[in-house]
């Protein structure tokens, strides 16, 4: 199957899955999810119509940016994994997106950057749903703070929340993590002003989209099922 195909039958997925649970299809967007996968299969999903991409390593993304934006119109980079300070500069930029915001230095440092190439970018806040100590993302209970301490920094566009599920065969503990997230949404929108427009849910991966979808998702993330697995041996190195 080509990417092609593999990105056509997970937006069938996606589709199905929202009349299955009685939503409108076009409420649920798909990220790509190109990391370690070499610009030629990014490329081929470009072709096939899709715009925005998401990379976990701020270095390969620039480095696909430089070699591919030129000739790829309206191409555009979403960073969801966690960042590093010194890397903020980077994000600024040429990322479009940023997913992973879990820590009011980088925020502070983004937008310091942001500023000093006039430009803004779009943002989620990512919720540790899962609570596992490993993972990245503030802690629910955090989020009514965090978000008022995020409306100081005019260059950060604040879109919603992010978050990956617990990584478990058991569909209830993954529909869990799902739900803790459209509750910190609600208690947002109750308790802190200016969220209304935190309206983004950018939840589910291949392994888990049905799940999220049934659970408020508004976009999934799509690696494995679209690129193929990601072999370590096969890792697309700038
Ligand atoms: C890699 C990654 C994905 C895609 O995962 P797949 O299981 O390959 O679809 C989604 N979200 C984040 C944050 C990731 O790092």
């Amino acid at each position: 199957m080509s990417v092609a195909d593999n990105v056509a039958a997970v937006r069938t997925r996606i589709d199905d899955a929202c009349r299955a649970c009685g939503r409108d299809p076009s409420d649920v967007s798909l990220l790509p999810v190109s990391k370690t996968k070499p610009p030629s299969m990014v490329d081929e999903a470009y072709r096939a119509g899709y715009r925005l991409f998401g990379e976990n390593k701020v270095q390969d993304a620039l480095a696909k940016s430089e070699l591919m934006d030129a000739d790829h119109p309206g191409l555009e980079w979403s960073i969801i994994g966690g960042l590093q300070t010194n890397k903020a500069k980077y994000v600024a930029r040429f990322a479009t997106e940023f997913q992973a915001l879990d820590s009011l230095k980088v925020a502070h440092e983004l937008d310091k950057r942001l500023q000093q190439e006039g430009r803004q970018l779009r943002v989620l806040v990512q919720v540790n749903s899962s609570a596992e100590p490993q993972k990245s993302g503030i802690a629910p209970e955090e989020a009514v703070e965090f978000a008022r301490e995020l409306t100081a920094f005019d260059s950060l566009d604040v879109r919603g929340l992010m978050t990956v599920a617990l990584n478990t065969p058991d569909p209830k503990a993954v529909a869990d993590c799902f739900d803790i997230v459209v509750a910190t949404q609600e208690k947002l929108r109750q308790d802190v002003s200016n969220v209304s427009d935190w309206s983004e849910l950018s939840m589910g991966m291949s392994g888990d989209l049905e799940i999220a979808i049934a659970h408020g998702s508004t976009q999934v993330r799509i690696g494995t099922d679209i690129f193929g697995p990601r072999d370590p041996a096969q890792i697309w190195r700038p």
